[in-house]
């Protein structure tokens, strides 16, 4: 029997789930692109968008997805025959290189498997080796969305600076802003990417380069720049149109402005105290489960683990398995495993992911794993009982949430 029928659950990790604010702001007639609203709206927007990013520097919006972002941070800081320096934690290192290796970039990759973070003192020895100072920019991801691993930016910086290399550090936050703790200024990341519709709750079709002085003034030493990507006119302009290039993305619009009320509304410090909570329920179910079966979160160490993604292991065929029960039984899509193999499951059909970012609350994630634990139930996978009990007891419970304190910053109030 299917009792999926009533309001679906799309729980993968982007795109994430819209609120009302946002779709409702979405829909309406086509506005006015020459003046008034919507003219004036994208001006108070940039404020709120440095906000979630935490900086004091520019930013650049493009008709894109975070593969546009990609390529658009890319192509205003190298060209052909400057190099990149690659710390891949997961899949999304290798895509971002892949980028640049397409815009004539030479990539040098430091390969950290799929389980642990990056190390910054191997990021520090390539650059020291570095004494032509070919490579121009690090491309570090924050959140590896396939593996949802974090990676500790600021001590990356730290590490660099150490080296006294000029490199810029550039981060991928595709998947981590709006959900995780992220301060792009007090931890020194000179470029920062992202998308529309992972944290910042509004579909996909929008990315974001945010940019510091360090980062414009190589930016100004590029001898070409292309102009879709160039990020002067947008970050500067002088013309409604120059913000986008083009024709605005008039919708988006809207539901970026309804989704950034949202986020000054719930304050950036309360939202990463909540996917920092939900997280740790999520854990607390995972633990459970896999003590007695086959269940294992992909990341061992909690202090490295994402707020907003988790990746699980479950073996073939068990894990492509649960993913058509959810679905078809109970009205909840998992997200697939990305770029994880075992020999005898090349294509990681045993593996899946919870996407946990932006809109969502304790009784979505409750409801995410109790259907879960269903569908290990239905498909007869081993596991432990009360799974779902010791997730409520985490979101119930008063424990205080330890977010990695490694990184600068204040500690968020509960
Ligand atoms: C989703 C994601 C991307 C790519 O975004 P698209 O919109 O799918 O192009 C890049 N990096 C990370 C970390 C992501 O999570």
């Amino acid at each position: 029997m299917s009792l999926a029928q009533g309001r679906p659950y799309l729980a993968i990790p982007g795109p994430s789930v819209m609120p009302e604010e946002v779709l409702r702001a979405m829909h309406r007639s086509s506005p006015n692109i020459y003046e008034g609203a919507l003219v004036d709206m994208v001006r108070g927007m940039v404020p709120d968008l440095k906000y979630v990013a935490q900086t004091e520097g520019r930013v650049a919006i493009y008709i894109c997805n975070g593969h546009g972002a990609w390529e658009a941070a890319l192509a205003n800081v190298v060209g052909e025959g400057d190099t990149v320096l690659v710390p891949a934690t997961g899949r999304f290192g290798f895509g971002w290189a892949d980028m640049a290796n397409g815009l004539g970039v030479e990539t040098q990759i430091i390969d950290f498997g799929l389980k642990t973070p990056l190390d910054p003192d191997r990021v520090a020895e390539a650059l020291r080796a570095d004494t032509d100072r070919r490579i121009k920019a690090v491309l570090a991801t924050h959140v590896d969305t396939a593996t949802s691993l974090r990676n500790d930016l600021a001590a990356l910086r730290r590490a660099m600076d150490e080296t006294g290399h000029p490199a810029l550090l550039m981060a991928d936050c595709v998947a981590s802003l709006g959900c995780e703790e992220f301060r792009m200024d007090a931890w020194g990341v000179d470029v920062m990417v992202t998308g529309s519709q992972k944290g910042l709750m509004v579909p996909p079709g929008l990315g974001f380069v945010f940019f510091n002085d360090r980062a414009a003034a190589r930016r100004a030493e590029m001898k070409r720049v292309s102009r879709y990507w160039d990020w002067v006119p947008r970050s500067e302009p002088e013309f409604f149109y120059q913000f986008f290039g083009g024709t605005a993305p008039t919708h988006h619009l809207y539901g970026l402005r309804a989704a950034l009320d949202l986020i000054r509304e719930e304050g950036l410090d309360a939202i990463w105290s909540r996917h920092a909570r939900l997280a740790r329920a999520i854990w607390a179910a995972a633990d459970v489960w896999g003590s007695a079966g086959p269940l294992t979160l992909n990341i061992a160490d909690p202090a490295v683990r994402s707020h907003a993604v988790t990746a699980l292991r479950l073996g073939a065929p068990h894990g492509a398995r649960l993913r058509e029960w959810t679905a078809n039984s109970a009205g909840v899509t998992l997200g697939i495993g990305l770029g994880m193999s075992e020999p005898d499951d090349p294509s990681g059909t045993g593996f899946f992911r919870f996407g946990h970012m932006g809109h969502v609350n304790a009784h979505m994630i409750l409801g995410l794993l109790g259907v879960v634990e269903a569908g290990l139930q239905a498909l007869d996978v081993p596991h432990g009982r009360g799974g779902v009990a010791a997730a409520a007891e985490i979101i119930g419970g008063g424990t205080p949430v330890l977010l990695n304190r490694a990184a600068a910053g204040g500690i968020p109030a509960e």
